[in-house]
C-alpha cells in the first residue's frame, strides 16, 4: 500500500486513500447536503428524461399551463405537499414563486 498526499489542493496530509480523513468527511458532507435539498441523482435522472421532450416544444408548465419555450431555462417541479414526488417541468417564474413557500 502506498501512501500519498491528500488530493485536496494545498493539503499536505499523507493518506492511504485519495483524501485525508478530514477532507474525506468534508466531501461526504457536501454530498449529503445536496441530497437533503432534494436534488440528488434521482432528480438529475428525471430532468434528463424530460430534457429532450421539453426541447421539442409544446410541453406545458404543470402549474400555470403556459407552454414552455425550449429556448428558456425550466425547472423540474416537485409536488408542494410531497417533496419526494415530481410533477413535471415548470417555468422559471412559477418555480421562483414557490421557492420561498416550501419550508
Ligand atoms: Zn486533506
Ligand atoms: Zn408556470
Amino acid at each position: 500500500m502506498t501512501v500519498r498526499v491528500c488530493l485536496e489542493p494545498g493539503c499536505p496530509t499523507l493518506t492511504r486513500r485519495t483524501r485525508c480523513a478530514d477532507h474525506e468527511r468534508a466531501k461526504d458532507k457536501a454530498r449529503g447536503t445536496r441530497q437533503e435539498r432534494g436534488y440528488g441523482a434521482d432528480h438529475e435522472a428525471r430532468r434528463a428524461e424530460w430534457a429532450p421532450i421539453v426541447a421539442q416544444g409544446g410541453v406545458q408548465c404543470w402549474r400555470c399551463r403556459e407552454v414552455l419555450d425550449p429556448a428558456l431555462p425550466w425547472h423540474l417541479g416537485h409536488d408542494d405537499h410531497d417533496r419526494t414526488k415530481y410533477r413535471g417541468p415548470e417555468c422559471v417564474p412559477c418555480n421562483t414563486a414557490t421557492a420561498g413557500r416550501s419550508a
